[in-house]
């Protein structure tokens, strides 16, 4: 009897271990997968810096790049308007929120 319940014992056991270690593989999996979608698009964006208040990327110089034209891997120095930046490949306006045009003209082109 005393087996019995050391075996029960012991199943509980492992049965706890294999699930500890099944969520991590799966964390690591997780992490795996954020590291090759990171690899993937570092050559473009190394260095560069992702500025929420734009919406462009920035280099440690304060040059703007196209963000849609780096998520093509591509790198593009943004043209620099009176209100914002305007890339010359695909065209996509970025507007400066420290730069503000008088008339409140919302950057609602994303379909561009
Ligand atoms: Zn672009």
């Amino acid at each position: 009897m005393a087996d019995e319940r050391e075996e029960a014992g012991w199943k509980q056991f492992l049965e706890a271990k294999v699930a500890e270690q099944e969520a991590q593989i799966a964390s690591l999996k997780e992490q795996l997968e954020q590291l090759k979608r990171q690899k993937g698009i570092s050559s473009a964006r190394d260095g560069l810096t992702f500025n929420s208040k734009t919406g462009t990327h920035v280099d440690q110089a304060a040059k703007h790049y196209c963000t849609t034209c780096l998520s093509r891997d591509q790198r593009w120095e943004l043209k620099v308007e009176p209100h914002g930046w305007r890339c010359m490949i695909c065209k996509k306006y970025y507007s400066d929120p420290d730069r503000p045009e008088v008339v409140d003209h919302r950057p609602d082109s994303w379909m561009t």
